[in-house]
């Protein structure tokens, strides 16, 4: 049996350990274009920023394909799937024979077409090349301006990056405030005045109309209203979209992402896609949706890396998850937490301004559906573990909002079916 994956990172690394955790014989192919061993995304901020060097990126051991017995075929370009025919194609002409096929391939930078877009100096921020490329950049030319446009998850990132190398950063945010698909209107707020005090410029309900160069590199952007900008440097941070890329002129299902069951199978025989490209299953919203975060991914290429060896464990849904940092105060959210004024739900919150300490939890029919902590966010595991667990909260809700909210809290027989843990790690 061969196993072929497109795609080298948090699926790849799900599906490789879970295959060869129950068979041994299996032919393991994996294709990135990339060059690189798999590396962690969460950690190229952080590498931006200075903290870590690109060595600390490695998610795996240098021998992990190796140890698994896995060959890599880097640098190559998957092109097409011919599903009849149970090959894929790749740039450089190839034609590999597949028995079972894992499309991984994850998300591509959202970029809207902006005149000047080619100008030296413009980046996206998903891959280490990106970052290396921003380095370098920053390196021959210096410069200490730069535009980020995005003001969600990826934006933030990056901007939190970019002040850790002492650079002034104007953030442009279409939407009338950052971070609208994770956070309600007073947690945005508090991250709004925190890069306030970092001395981040943030324009919202706003967008960059067109690039400007000088000696062809970026000088500065032209905003809606007209207003210029200055930088030195330009960043599109705005997320990833599914990468479908392959499976377009295939009869593969695809909605936004490709449409998977429960075991990430596709509509296709022997093809699985799972991670930022899948449409899986999000057990808060009850509904299939595409969720971009690493334990999403790394856990859907488990589910379907071990189909495909005939382990049949269904996929019990995941959960959506963000945690950024700005300024030094950490804020998480967990489930659906962005939600306001909505019926039948119900809005606990604690909210210190100044701290700043921000606690709100959303619950539906006495159960944890969402959560968002700012400032002290040690509570964060046992929340997600409550969503997750979709337990009765509702003989323990007078604790829930308390600093001591604990296991102990919950009747006895809960207690064994909670994730307990200091804040989520990735
Ligand atoms: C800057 C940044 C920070 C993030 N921070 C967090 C965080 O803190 N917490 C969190 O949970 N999530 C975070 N995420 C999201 C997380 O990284 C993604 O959810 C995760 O990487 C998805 O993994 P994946 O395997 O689905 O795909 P990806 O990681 O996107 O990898 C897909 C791979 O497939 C390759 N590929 C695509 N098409 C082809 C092709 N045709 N042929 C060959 N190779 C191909 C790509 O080059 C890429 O290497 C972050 C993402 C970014 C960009």
């Amino acid at each position: 049996m061969r196993a072929v994956i497109i795609g080298n990172s948090a699926t790849a690394v799900g599906a490789i350990e879970a295959l060869r955790a129950v068979d041994q014989r299996a032919e393991v192919l994996v294709i990135s274009e990339e060059s690189h061993l798999i590396y962690s995304r969460p950690l190229l901020s952080h590498y931006l920023g200075g903290e870590i060097s690109c060595s600390r990126l490695a998610y795996r051991a240098s021998d992990f394909y190796t140890q698994h017995d896995v060959t890599p075929i880097l640098e190559t370009r998957a092109t097409a799937i011919d599903v009849e025919g149970h090959q894929v194609l790749t740039a450089d002409g190839t034609a590999i024979p597949y028995d079972k096929l894992l499309i991984a391939t994850g998300g591509v930078p959202i970029v809207p077409p902006t005149p000047g877009i080619d100008t030296q100096g413009v980046f996206t921020f998903t891959r280490r090349a990106d970052v290396e490329g921003i380095l370098s950049h920053l390196e021959a030319h210096g410069g200490k301006r730069a535009v980020v446009v995005g003001g969600g998850m990826i934006g933030i990132k990056a901007t939190d990056a970019l002040l850790k190398r002492g650079m002034h950063v104007t953030m442009i945010e279409l939407a009338p405030r950052i971070l609208g698909a994770a956070l309600d209107s007073t947690a945005s707020r508090l991250m709004t005045n925190l890069l306030h005090d970092a001395g981040v410029d943030v324009l919202t309900g706003n967008t960059a109309t067109e690039i400007q160069s000088r000696d062809g590199r970026v000088s500065g952007v032209t905003l809606r209203d007209g207003d210029p900008i200055e930088c030195d440097v330009m960043i599109f941070g705005i997320g990833v979209r599914p990468n479908t890329a392959l499976v377009q002129g295939t009869d593969i299902q695809v909605n936004r992402g490709i449409v998977v069951d429960e075991y990430m199978r596709t509509s296709a025989p022997d093809i699985y896609a799972a991670g930022d490209v899948a449409e899986a299953y999000d057990l808060v919203v009850d509904m299939n949706r595409t969720v971009a975060i690493w334990p999403n991914a790394y856990r859907q290429g488990a589910i379907a890396g071990a189909h495909m060896v005939g382990i049949e464990t269904p996929d019990q849904g995941g959960v959506a998850m963000n945690a950024i940092e700005v300024h030094g105060v950490p804020a998480i959210s967990v489930g659906n937490s962005n939600l306001e004024d909505v019926p039948d739900h119900e809005f606990l919150t604690d909210l210190d301004e100044r701290a700043p300490r921000y606690k709100r939890l959303v619950l539906k029919d006495n159960r944890l559906v969402g959560a968002i902590l700012v400032g002290r966010i040690n509570r964060a595991g046992i929340y997600t573990g409550l969503i997750r667990q979709k337990i009765d909260v509702g003989a323990s809700r007078a604790a829930l909002m308390s600093e001591q909210f604990g296991l102990l809290s919950l009747p006895d027989r809960y207690r064994k079916h909670v994730v307990t843990g200091e804040g989520i790690e990735v």
